[in-house]
Order: C-alpha cells, then sequence, then structure tokens
C-alpha cells in the first residue's frame, strides 16, 4: 500500500490535483481541512473545537489532529494507497503518522512538494475566496497567518522526510494540466 503526501503551502493546489491523482492511480484520498470542514458542517464537537483555531488561520492542536485522522486510518478497508493533502503539517503530526504507519509495516513512499511563490498563493486564494464559501479564504491577513503558520510549522515537515530520502519537488506554477503531468512523472517513478 503507498502512502504519498502531497505537500506545499495553502493555496498550492494541493487539494486540485490530488482529485486528479486519485482518480488516476486508484488512491484515497484524506484531506485534514476537509474532514475538519466536514465535521463543522455536522456541528460534531471535533468541529466545535476545530472551528475557532480554522476561522483564525492558525492549526488546530496536534491531538485534535491526529485523533481525527488515527478514526479515518482506522476505518480504511482494501485502498490501495493514500494520498494525504494538508497533513502532516508539524514535525509531531509527522512523527505519529510515522509511527502508526510503521505499526502496520508500511511507511511513506513519497513526499511530493508543489513549489509555487507566495504572491501567487494570495491572489489564488483570494480568488478562490469568491466561490468556496470559506471564511479563511476571504480574508488577506487571514491568509497571511496561515502563511505564517506555514513557514513557523509546517515547511521543517519538508526536510523531515528530506533525511529519509523521499522528498520529491514539482514546480505548482501553469496550467492545471501541466502542474498534473509534473506530478505524473514523478508517481510514475515512484509507482
Ligand atoms: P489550506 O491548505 O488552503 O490552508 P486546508 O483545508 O488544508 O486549506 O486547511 C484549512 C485549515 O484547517 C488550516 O488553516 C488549519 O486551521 C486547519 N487544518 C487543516 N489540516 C490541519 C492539520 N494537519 N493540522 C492542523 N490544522 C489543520
Amino acid at each position: 500500500m503507498k502512502h504519498i503526501i502531497l505537500f506545499g503551502p495553502p493555496g498550492s493546489g494541493k487539494g486540485t490535483q490530488a482529485q486528479k491523482l486519485i482518480e488516476k492511480y486508484r488512491l484515497y484520498h484524506i484531506s485534514t481541512g476537509d474532514l475538519f470542514r466536514a465535521e463543522i458542517a455536522a456541528s460534531s464537537p471535533l468541529g466545535l473545537q476545530a472551528q475557532d483555531f480554522m476561522n483564525k488561520g492558525i492549526l488546530v492542536p496536534d491531538e485534535v489532529t491526529l485523533g481525527m485522522l488515527r478514526n479515518k486510518l482506522n476505518s480504511l478497508k482494501d485502498v490501495n494507497g493514500i494520498i494525504y493533502d494538508g497533513f502532516p503539517r508539524t514535525i509531531a503530526q509527522a512523527e505519529a503518522l510515522d509511527h502508526m504507519l510503521n505499526e502496520n509495516n508500511e511507511c511513506i513512499n513519497a513526499l511530493i512538494s508543489l513549489e509555487v511563490t507566495d504572491d501567487e498563493i494570495v491572489h489564488r486564494i483570494m480568488l478562490r475566496g469568491q466561490t468556496s464559501g470559506r471564511a479563511d479564504d476571504l480574508d488577506e491577513s487571514i491568509i497571511r497567518k496561515r502563511m505564517d503558520e506555514y513557514r513557523s510549522k509546517t515547511s521543517s515537515v519538508f526536510n523531515y522526510y528530506k533525511q529519509m530520502n523521499v522528498t520529491h519537488q514539482v514546480k505548482g506554477i501553469g496550467t492545471v494540466e501541466e502542474i498534473f503531468d509534473n506530478l505524473c512523472a514523478v508517481m510514475d517513478r515512484i509507482a
């Protein structure tokens, strides 16, 4: 079973590309952001816990995120592999994920990082905000906060996996199809 992390800053196109990748490679998509939004829509206790953090553009505490992820992984049966999108976002999350996978003699096979500039990110997220219905996509100060969180807490996750020799960097600027082709070139190498 393959475990692939799609990595990159908020707005780098992970969600869009993950949708296309799961279709082509028959994988299961886990987006912690989507899981949180579903919990919020259901007004669950977990959703209520996550909501305040998300609205402010700061990371949900690791223990909340990890509890949710563990439940999700335990509920999956007969999947070929998983694409993680928006997870892990801290070193502690990466360590916990590795630990969970190692228990089943599995590991992260690849981390693919989408490389996008800061200006492009703000532009894309503001554009997405017009249709996504996400409050955290409409306010530039919240977008900047999410980028700060990425720089201070998430970007080091790349180096963590680089030490394990599983990282790949892909140009994340261009059309959706061009970026998808760049990703497929990496996917076909690790398949
Ligand atoms: P984006 O990549 O555009 O920021 P996401 O849907 O991935 O969108 O995340 C939205 C918000 O959900 C984040 O700002 C954060 O508050 C919360 N979140 C999502 N995934 C995680 C995670 N792995 N750890 C902590 N918080 C998370």
